[in-house]
């Protein structure tokens, strides 16, 4: 049975904490943003406060074994610095059981990168190129079967199981799924999960409506799940940057050199009808800002995102795109953004994506209901200092987007179920 963070009983309990400390370092192994440290130290201080000790787990980037660069003793201090107690740290997740027996009510121990080990994942390593299907089949089940033993052996460490880390919910993996069924009635979200399952459920569960999605980023195939859930749940759907374009050839647009996949205008075509089926407005860009090449130095052009020349690509939503997109997001009670709009890597045709941050930060002093997810349009929402002008910023980009697919993320249901 699920519990809940705020009721639990911590007194003299031991818990376990999956956090996403994945957190950018530097080549001095130095942190150069802490953003998802301190996205749990909510967490981590509510079990010290309620006279509970600390078991914290994170992964760190992608090692293939153990590997001093991707250590979490690189973190330790700061997290003691943000957390407020000093954080012990076990440099083997699998030999803490001294340390894990000696620590006290309010004290903290952090455990080495989980992903030194393959069980965390669950995938073989070191497998030769031309392994044969029989020899990964056979990896593959002998690295599942060491799993079981190596969740097992990090349940053992504690009394309780909480999972705060969002940024990984879409893995069935060791630490963030399989690791809850120790804990039947003793698991629970942390304050971070929470706050994110709340806002996917505001959105996909109990939206205001008017409902408007708007979906960007370069591909329609990176997005198509996600386009084909929402267009059941939305009242408006605004589909932007480069994915944009694969529609607008499928309808019979001239788009010039701009991002396409030819192979995907039949799913364009039928989302399209589904779209018209349900009444559902599918607003896509009517006007387009061209650039000849994928550069800040790059001349541009207005022109109708249906008849672009042939010599240009389409890099930015136009003025006109923009205009029409601000009535719909400001008429909206909830909009969920996810892609940009444009090339926002480049400043010159970063606007439109900037624009859409304006527009949801508007729309939420007015009362809508915003939610913004993934790396360009959280760094838009970021750069314009709308941070806290948004209704909620989702931490994590593939969580969110497999959220929105409508797929139950493994993290998720291994605590409800
Ligand atoms: P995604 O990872 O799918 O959210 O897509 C983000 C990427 O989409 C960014 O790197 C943008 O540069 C790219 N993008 C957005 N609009 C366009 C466009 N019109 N042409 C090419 N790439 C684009």
């Amino acid at each position: 049975m699920q519990q809940f963070i705020d009721k639990y009983d911590f007194a003299g309990k031991k818990a376990i904490v999956r956090v996403d400390f994945n957190v950018p370092l530097n080549e001095k192994f130095e942190i150069t943003d802490d953003t998802r440290i301190r996205a749990a130290i909510p967490t981590l201080k509510k079990v010290l406060e309620k006279g509970g000790s600390l078991i914290i787990m994170s992964h760190l980037g992608r090692p293939k074994g153990v590997d001093a660069k991707f250590s979490l003793k690189h973190i330790v201090a700061h997290v003691s610095e943000k957390l407020g107690v000093p954080v012990q740290f076990a440099d083997d997740c699998m030999k803490a059981d001294a340390q894990v027996a000696a620590l006290k009510p309010g004290e903290a121990l952090l455990l080495e990168n989980l992903r030194f080990y393959a069980e965390e994942e669950g995938k073989p390593r070191g497998l030769a190129e031309d392994a044969s299907d029989e020899e990964k089949k056979a990896a593959k089940a002998a690295v599942k079967e060491s799993q079981k033993e190596f969740v097992k052996h990090l349940a053992s460490y504690a009394d309780c199981y909480i999972n705060d880390a969002f940024g990984t919910a879409h893995r069935a993996h060791a630490s963030t799924a399989l690791i809850a069924k120790y804990f039947p009635n003793d698991k629970m979200f942390g304050y971070l999960m929470e706050g994110e399952i709340k806002a996917i459920d505001n959105v996909l569960k109990n939206a205001g409506h008017p409902l408007t999605a708007i979906i960007g980023g370069s591909k329609v195939s990176s997005k198509l799940a996600v386009l084909q859930n929402l267009v059941t749940k939305v009242d408006n759907l605004i589909i932007g940057g480069g994915m944009g374009y694969t529609f607008i050839k499928a309808r019979g647009g001239k788009i010039g050199k701009s991002l396409h996949e030819d192979e995907l205008m039949p799913e364009a075509l039928s989302i399209l009808k589904t779209a018209e089926e349900k009444g559902v407005k599918v607003y896509l860009s009517t006007e387009t800002l061209c650039g000849t090449e994928f550069s800040n130095d790059s001349p541009t052009l207005l022109a109708p995102t249906n008849d672009i020349p042939d010599e240009w690509e389409g890099m930015d939503a136009g003025p006109a795109s923009l205009e029409t997109w601000k009535k719909v997001i400001l008429s909206s009670k909830t909009v969920l953004w996810n892609g940009p709009v444009g090339v926002f890597e480049l400043p010159k045709f970063a606007g439109g994506t900037l624009k859409i941050a304006e527009f949801l930060a508007e729309a939420t002093k007015n009362g809508t209901y915003t939610l913004v997810g993934g790396g360009d349009s959280v760094a838009a929402v970021t750069q314009m200092g709308y941070s806290d002008k948004v209704s909620y910023v989702s931490t994590g980009g593939g969580a969110m987007l497999e959220a929105i697919e409508g797929k139950e993320l493994p993290g998720i249901a291994a605590i409800r179920e």
